[in-house]
């Protein structure tokens, strides 16, 4: 998937805001968290002669030292690195938010899960295979039209979750308008 695909995708991780009540208006910004962690499991690409993933360059290049450096589809596009992902960022619970270990790494789950409509990667890592669950008839190339109708679902998402959650989001207008 493009880029952008996977930061529309991840950003709607922030629905899971709602498991916990009406979610207020500092909960966009998990929309924020969401993509980036999106494009993070990418860290892994980036081999000599391509021109490495968005991550890479964002945050002032501070990723693009990890350029080429991993196999890409590899351990970054595993369940191993979801889990490990998710028990690194729990103490981030305390320190940010309880829900900031939960909204990051699905946003990070995200990615592998469409990823799988591109082709295989080693889910299982480290056992060196490439898997996908997609039967090949719905695979399709990246930046294809199949890629755009992801990156609409994601930003169709969003501007559900903004317009199911208006009453939050309207009173914050008002309150900068004063
Ligand atoms: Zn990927």
């Amino acid at each position: 998937m493009k880029w952008y695909t996977h930061a529309a995708i991840g950003a709607n991780a922030v629905w899971l805001t709602v498991l916990f009540g009406e979610p207020t208006q500092t909960a966009i910004l998990y929309t924020a968290v969401g993509a980036f962690a999106a494009l993070l499991p990418d860290i892994d690409a980036g081999w000599t002669g391509s021109r490495g993933a968005k991550i890479h360059y964002i945050a002032g290049g501070l990723f693009g030292i990890f350029k080429g450096l991993f196999r890409h589809r590899g351990f970054f596009h595993s369940f191993l690195s979801i889990v490990l992902l998710f028990c690194a960022l729990i103490p981030l619970a305390w320190m940010i938010d309880p829900l900031f270990p939960l909204i990051f790494t699905a946003g990070y789950a995200s990615h592998l899960f469409i990823d799988a409509w591109n082709g295989g990667m080693q889910w299982f890592y480290p056992l060196r295979k490439d898997l996908t669950f997609v039967p090949k008839f719905f695979r399709f190339r990246v930046g294809s039209a199949g890629d755009d109708l992801f990156f609409l679902l994601g930003v169709w998402g969003l501007i559900l979750f903004v317009f199911m959650h208006w009453s939050t989001f309207a009173s914050a207008n008002l309150y900068l308008m004063r």
